[in-house]
């Protein structure tokens, strides 16, 4: 039990090198390289230790690709991480019979230096084989030792390039995340915006969003710099009609009557639903007759709907430009006018033009 859970820590320490099964690297083929000459044997091999295989990141005079493990000599690295196995001649150890085959004949010399990682986990060895029996020189050992620790540092340096890797990538995914919720967010934001300044029947500005647009330096320099009309529309007898025809057919006439008037004004006009069935639309860059003719022809367009009974609407308009009145003070004017236009009979248009 306390060796499988060792094991897995150590399978789990070279996993996180994300080494095995990759492709031949130059790194780690000079380093096997390097070792053979050092040592003057015809192999040398990078193998690492993977689950039941043993498998070689670098071999040079080695003809199978990866080992049985139970069949291989790495066993020494995991019982012994700290020392080296040196066999000057299998032949004479019956219990290291193995599968490696150097150039299609048997092994006879072995010698290999485990390969750890910095928790001190048995990776996999660095070794170099001969068909001969033979020994190594103290200072051919201790080579092989370095270059075991530089094959360690290039694997250090792999795992900090793959971890640097996830953490940007993790990071972008982060921001990724934080702007998604952000724009999220923000549409919240704007629905609740649309919500509390539209009329939910018609689609029209309701009187919170004339307030918010009032307030903006745009609306009021329209106002503040070129003549303009206020329109204040009144839906005639609106009682009567949702007395007779239901209140459902009411609401219908509304919508109608806020089509009506969008279709009649141009895009930098505004419509504004500002009362149970009273319109305020807001004509910017306009004068009294061209005001009186915009709001005759939604008169004459609603008289003309063909929604199962008759509506007529009836309206006031009065114009201001820079330098004159308060928007208030013009609204007040045509509230007047629209006030004339249903004491005069209703379904009619009444342009304010009272001399000032
Ligand atoms: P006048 O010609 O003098 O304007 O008469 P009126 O009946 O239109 O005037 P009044 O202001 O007395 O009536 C307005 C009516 O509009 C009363 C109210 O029930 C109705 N109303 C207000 N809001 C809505 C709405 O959203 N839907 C419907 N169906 N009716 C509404
Ligand atoms: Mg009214
Ligand atoms: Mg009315």
């Amino acid at each position: 039990m306390l060796f499988d859970a060792r094991e897995a820590e150590r399978q789990a320490a070279l996993d996180r090198y994300a080494i095995v099964d990759t492709a031949p690297e130059q790194a780690f083929d000079d380093i096997a390289r390097l070792a053979a000459t050092l040592c003057n044997t015809p192999a040398a091999a990078i193998s690492l230790i993977d689950h039941d295989r043993l498998w070689f990141k670098a071999r040079l005079g080695i003809d199978q690709p990866q080992l049985v493990r139970s069949r291989s000599l790495c066993g020494h690295a995991i019982d012994a991480p700290d020392e080296t196995l040196v066999v000057h001649d299998l032949a004479l150890h019956p219990g290291y019979a193995q599968r490696r085959r150097l150039g299609g004949q048997r092994p006879r010399f072995y010698a290999g230096v485990p390969l750890l990682s910095p928790e001190g986990h048995a990776l996999g060895v660095v070794s170099v084989g001969d068909v001969e029996p033979r020994t190594l020189t103290p200072a051919q050992l201790e080579g092989l030792r370095l270059l075991t620790r530089q094959t360690q540092h290039l694997l250090e340096l792999r795992r900090y390039l793959l971890e640097q890797g996830r953490l940007l990538s993790a990071r972008d995914a982060e921001a990724r995340d934080a702007e998604h919720a952000r724009d999220a967010l923000q549409r919240r934001h704007d629905d609740l915006e649309y919500t509390a300044t539209h009329d939910a029947l018609t689609g029209l500005l309701n009187r919170a969003g004339m307030t918010r647009l009032r307030a903006q330096a745009k609306a009021r320099g329209a106002l503040d710099t070129t003549r303009y009309v206020l329109a204040l529309l009144d839906i005639d007898h609106f009682k009567q009609i949702n007395d007779r025809q239901g209140h459902l057919f009411g609401d219908r006439a509304l919508c109608a009557v806020a089509d009506a008037i969008t279709r009649a004004i141009r895009g930098t006009d505004i419509a504004v639903r500002y009362g149970g069935e009273e319109f305020l639309i807001v004509l910017p860059d306009t004068r009294l007759d061209g005001g009186a003719e915009i709001a005759e022809r939604i008169r004459r367009q609603v008289e003309a709907l063909e929604i199962g009974a008759m509506i007529t609407v009836s309206v006031g308009i009065a114009d201001g430009g820079p330098g004159g009145e308060t928007p208030e003070a013009v609204f007040e004017r045509a509230d007047q006018a629209l006030y004339r236009a249903k004491a005069m009979g209703r379904n009619r248009v009444v342009a304010d033009d009272t001399p000032r």
